[in-house]
């Protein structure tokens, strides 16, 4: 059944397709002219979505009338389902073996089922915005700070963002890293990390991290000065942050130390990442998100997720966590201590 609505309908709905050709690379959008657009320096992931992302922010629409794209077109982008749920969510799409890539409004159950699908943040697109004439979507006045949660805002849309833009098998020390490095950057996405500060994250003696990262074209290491090691980024979106970097520095360095749910000192990446994107979503002694928001954060499977919070249990990082099968939801509790 469909039903009528008095309203347009807009096409929340974005695609490009990478095309190789003599010369390198191209992208070629159908709703852009002239022709294929050369592909600039950095991966052609982040390409992708910052172009895809500069139609989502012309094309606004208020969130009351954004529909599941993926419905409208009979779920035929992913195995069979219970069906259309949750929130629609800007969801970035490959398909083709990264040829193609779609960028649409889907809801939860839907992009949750769809395979190399992943939520970008609605928050990132006006903040990633270039000067343009198109109308932007409202968004919260620059010294309007909430104290406490903006840093937990930036760190969330950041790990968001990152598990959209980053390989789907980079480690968790290069998503660790890579947060660092863009909530530290400048305006140019220049940045630079002491080494006493690397010593501290303990990535003082290893480079694997920083090769995925250069592997990933998500940035370049850009060589050693003034007892710093120092890399450009190069994904586009990053360039752009609304924040100031000031406001990202501070949400950096919570990173470190997600309080009241830090990892135990020395803990392996894996479980700093779990206790991280945990992080993010407390606010009180007891919190809960939906399974698919925490395997897309720390990019592993619902099995290693639950591993990893046994042993932030264990660690007595949290006193209690459950996956309540009715809502998909995940339930932990923090130690008393905490509260
Ligand atoms: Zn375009
Ligand atoms: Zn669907
Ligand atoms: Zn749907």
């Amino acid at each position: 059944m469909r039903l009528c609505t008095p309203h347009v309908r807009v096409r929340r709905i974005w695609t490009v397709e990478l095309r190789p050709q003599e010369g390198g690379t191209v992208l070629v959008c159908p709703q852009c002219r002239p022709g294929p657009l050369p592909l600039t320096a950095g991966s052609a992931r982040s390409a992708v979505l910052a172009h895809l992302a500069q139609h989502a922010r012309r094309d606004v629409l208020p969130p009351h009338l954004r529909i599941c794209q993926c419905r409208e077109r009979g779920c035929r982008w992913h195995p069979r389902h219970r069906g259309c749920a949750g929130a629609v969510l800007l969801v970035l799409m490959r398909a083709h073996g990264g040829r193609l890539w779609r960028l649409a409004d889907a809801c939860a159950a839907c992009a949750a089922a769809t395979a190399q699908a992943a939520v970008v943040p609605d928050a990132l697109l006006p903040s990633a915005a270039q000067p343009s004439t198109a109308p932007r979507p409202p968004r919260r006045r620059a010294g309007s700070r909430r104290p406490g949660t903006d840093k937990h805002v930036r760190v969330k849309e950041m790990l968001t963002y990152l598990a959209a833009a980053l390989p789907r098998f980079s480690s968790p020390t290069a998503r660790l890293l890579a947060l660092q490095c863009a909530l530290r950057a400048d305006g140019r996405g220049r940045v630079g990390l002491p080494d006493g500060f690397l010593r501290g994250i303990r990535l003082a003696s290893h480079a694997a991290p920083w090769h995925e990262l250069e592997h990933a074209a998500w940035l370049r290491c850009t060589g050693r000065q003034h007892g710093s090691l120092h890399a450009q980024i190069l994904d586009a979106a990053i360039l752009h942050q609304a924040p100031g970097r000031q406001e990202r520095a501070r949400a950096a360095h919570w990173a470190l130390h997600p309080t009241p749910l830090a990892a135990p000192h020395g803990a392996p990446p894996s479980i700093q990442l779990a206790a991280l994107a945990l992080a993010v979503h407390t606010r009180n002694t007891e919190a809960s998100t939906d399974l698919d928001d925490l395997t897309r954060l720390t990019a592993t499977a619902p099995s290693s997720l639950e591993d990893l919070l046994d042993q932030l249990v264990r660690a007595r990082t949290l006193s209690a966590w459950r996956h309540d099968n009715e809502t998909g939801k995940i339930c932990w509790q923090l130690p008393p201590a905490h509260g």
